[in-house]
């Protein structure tokens, strides 16, 4: 990481610790990375989507287009009822990197794109560190793709009904390396309870794909210290992606 970058970083920091203690206030969703908060303890085996909610079959054969449509007019869980609009996902759309997200926040339902907001920067500025950029060599999606009211967590429900998107996201990508930005994200690809902590530095496996797990960006921006892991783990990923 060069002088201009680490700059960079730092200055995204300060400006978004400022923000992130006004959300706080707000009751935005902390991005607990030791404990789920909302909902936790999140189940070993995610629950099934209710069948009706199920997306048709043929959803594991979507183009783009037709996967973004299909999100765009989801009714398959409630948080479809607060959405301003769905956040599908952004970037390379082959890849290579794939990095996942927990779910859209108050800017990103705003702007229809995921991490947009002080943890969208801090990411990019990570993505940056690391040498990859968003649009260039990296797609960003989230586990649900319409924002849980309050910021909160999404339920292990919301996750599964959303689930055949990230799969057919994870297909139509298919990422030589999946990146998982914190434990809602960790625990739905891999199906554990377990911490980021004692997930990461390991290759884990999600239906054929290597997953590498780190910190959530907006953890991170209340957990400084913790910046140095995340940048092993980008360093760590980099290494899984070369094979
Ligand atoms: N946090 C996420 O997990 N995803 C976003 O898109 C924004 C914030």
């Amino acid at each position: 990481m060069n002088g201009r970058m680490l700059r960079e970083l730092e200055l995204t920091e300060v400006y978004a610790l400022v923000q992130g203690e006004r959300r706080k206030a707000e009751g935005g969703r902390q991005h607990d990375e030791i404990s789920s908060p909302a909902h936790s303890p999140l189940p070993k085996t995610i629950p099934d989507a209710p069948s009706a909610f199920r997306l048709p079959p043929s959803s594991s054969s979507m183009s783009w287009a037709e996967l973004r449509e299909a999100a765009a007019t989801c009714a398959a869980c409630g948080l479809c009822r607060a959405r301003k609009q769905a956040v599908f996902g952004v970037g390379a759309e082959h890849g290579p990197w794939l990095f996942v997200g927990e779910g859209p926040g108050a800017d990103e339902d705003e702007q229809g794109e995921p991490f947009v907001g002080q943890a969208g920067k801090l990411l990019d500025s990570m993505l940056a560190a690391a040498g990859l950029q968003r649009g260039r060599d990296t797609y960003i999606a989230n586990v649900v793709k319409c924002r849980p009211p309050g910021n909160r967590t999404p339920t292990p429900e919301e996750a599964a009904a959303c689930a055949p998107f990230l799969e057919r996201q994870v297909d139509l990508v298919s990422p030589k390396v999946i990146v998982a930005l914190g434990k809602t994200a960790a625990a739905h690809l891999l199906a554990t309870d377990a911490s980021v902590g004692s997930m990461r530095g390991k290759v884990h496996d999600y239906r054929g794909r290597p997953v590498v797990v780190t910190y959530h960006p907006a953890y991170l921006l209340r957990n400084l210290p913790d910046k140095a892991k995340a940048w092993e783990d980008l360093l760590f990923a980099r290494r899984v992606f070369a094979g």
